[in-house]
């Protein structure tokens, strides 16, 4: 019986293997092709230049499979507001894949796909779901007569059955699996139910690349037909635990438990500790990977995703009533258990816990006094009047706080914030950065990673260095 993630992943490598699918490791989750996105956010990244017909396919058998690593804290595939909230949502999670490079497409993608499902892992296949895009009859089709699935649980959709690794780049139609958790997860209606979206959980993802989509935004026909297939490593374990929570994986749950022990609290007790608690084990396994493929913490691009991740972990620490730093030993469990599979994460271990404490300190230094600015202002505000962009602000400029912090504290107490302000002070303010850095000056921040670098030793930086700072709220 298969039921952890150590289980599922060599299952996996077996059964692609078995299927003449060469074994690839995962790549950094900082993408090298120059039409991805921000964070490699699932396993097809490393293969972009296949898909676009860009470089010789490498693998003999035109096959590969991997358990790619992948982050979804910004740019097009951006989850990281849903963690802590959404049971199903993380901003690290693992994807396993399997790719055809204009090998086989539809028919072997599928009858696969199920056969790992139902054979391997011996899902009730009663419960499971599917859905084709509206386009999509031949999928349709292989899924009713090849593989027998009764027509009342496919379901044709459009957007959420098309697949787009980001602004630009490969894209293609999906077919993807569904686990119905039980009527006391929602609804009926399968997955095509928005309302419905605790009860059927999507795990499979299987794209047919065949399209690319350019910066106008037209779609043109790549050269060959390819699968790329993206499995949540996370979610087939909450399946096979029969839990929509994916925080009920070995790694997740020891982080969780471990939280728990460092702040007193208990699990299940109360839902705001929970939230707080899977925001720390998620972002802390986030932030450890993320710098350990060689990003530090910084106020643009990649860095500046990474400090908001530790400043979120560190907020909902400190509601916790977690006083002392704990960063550092909370990234230990996240080394010691993915360690095996991801051996860079032991090798960069002074530099994930010093950059962590770092950060760690200096946001705790402010986060009191922030805390109570924002209190007492949020007290002041009328009905669902905005928190104003200049509170906003201040916060940002001298306490640290991330705009997305402060939006998440307002929105508790029921008030959006003037982000038009926040930003145009924002704009301001960095014009009066760059005209006093062209004086010579150098922001005290820069030095203080400098030096925890020249001790340990950086990663080498690779891709654009140019990025969308802040989410969409
Ligand atoms: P959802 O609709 O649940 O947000 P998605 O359609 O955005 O998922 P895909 O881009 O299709 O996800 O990614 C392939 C697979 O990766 C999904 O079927 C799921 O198993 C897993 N996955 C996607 N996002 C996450 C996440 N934030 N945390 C954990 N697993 C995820
Ligand atoms: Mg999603
Ligand atoms: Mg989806
Ligand atoms: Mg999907």
């Amino acid at each position: 019986e298969i039921t952890t993630e150590a289980q599922l992943r060599a299952a996996w490598y077996e059964f692609w293997s078995a299927r003449s699918h060469e074994v690839v490791k995962s790549a950094s989750l900082i993408p090298t092709h120059p039409t991805a996105p921000m964070f490699v956010n699932s396993g097809m990244m490393q293969f972009v230049q296949y898909f676009l017909d860009e470089e010789p396919v490498p693998f003999e058998t035109k096959r590969a499979t991997s358990v790619q690593k992948c982050v979804r804290a910004g740019g097009k595939h951006n989850d990281l507001d849903a963690v802590g909230k959404s049971l199903r949502h993380l901003s690290f999670f693992e994807m396993m894949g399997n790719f055809s490079f204009g090998d086989y497409f539809k028919e072997n993608a599928i009858k696969w796909a199920w056969e790992f499902v139902s054979d391997v892992l011996k899902i009730d296949t009663s419960k499971v779901w599917v859905t084709v895009h509206i386009s999509d009859d031949e999928a349709e089709q292989i899924w009713l007569n090849d593989i027998g699935v009764p027509a009342d649980r496919i379901q044709r959709l459009d957007k959420d059955n098309f697949w787009e690794m980001g602004e630009t780049g490969p894209c293609g139609p999906s077919t993807e699996l569904f686990y119905d958790f039980g009527p006391e997860f929602g609804p009926e209606g399968g997955p095509a139910n928005p309302d419905a979206e605790h009860r059927f959980i999507e795990f499979w993802n299987v794209v047919f690349m065949e399209s690319f989509r350019d910066s106008s935004g037209t779609l043109t026909p790549l050269p060959n037909q390819h699968v790329d297939t993206g499995a949540g490593l996370e979610r087939l374990v909450g399946v096979l635990r029969g839990s929509p929570s994916l925080y009920s994986c070995d790694t997740l749950e020891a982080l969780v438990n471990e939280a728990a022990k460092v702040s007193g609290k208990t699990v299940g007790a109360h839902p705001k500790d929970d939230q707080a608690m899977r925001v720390i084990a998620d972002h802390v396994r986030s932030a450890t990977f993320l710098i350990s493929d060689g990003i530090i913490p910084s106020n643009e691009g990649r860095g500046y995703v990474l400090r908001r991740i530790i400043r979120r972990a560190v907020r909902f620490a400190y509601l916790l009533g977690i006083m002392d730093e704990m960063m550092p030993h909370m990234a230990d469990l996240a080394i010691d258990t993915h360690k095996n599979y991801y051996p860079e994460l032991d090798e960069q271990r002074d530099l994930i816990r010093k950059t962590l404490a770092s950060e760690e300190a200096k946001f705790r230094s402010a986060l009191e006094t922030g805390l109570s600015i924002l209190g007492a202002e949020l007290k002041g505000l009328k009905g669902d009047a905005m928190l104003s962009g200049e509170t906003a602000f201040v916060l940002h400029d001298t306490h640290g706080f991330p705009l997305e912090i402060t939006a998440e504290i307002a929105e508790d107490a029921g008030h959006d914030v003037d982000v038009d302000t926040f930003r145009k002070l924002m704009t301001e303010q960095r014009e009066r950065a760059r005209a006093s850095r062209k004086k010579g000056n150098v922001s005290d921040q820069a030095i203080d990673y400098k030096a925890i670098m020249d001790a340990y030793g950086a990663t080498e930086f690779v891709g654009r260095d140019t990025y969308e700072t802040t989410a969409k709220i």
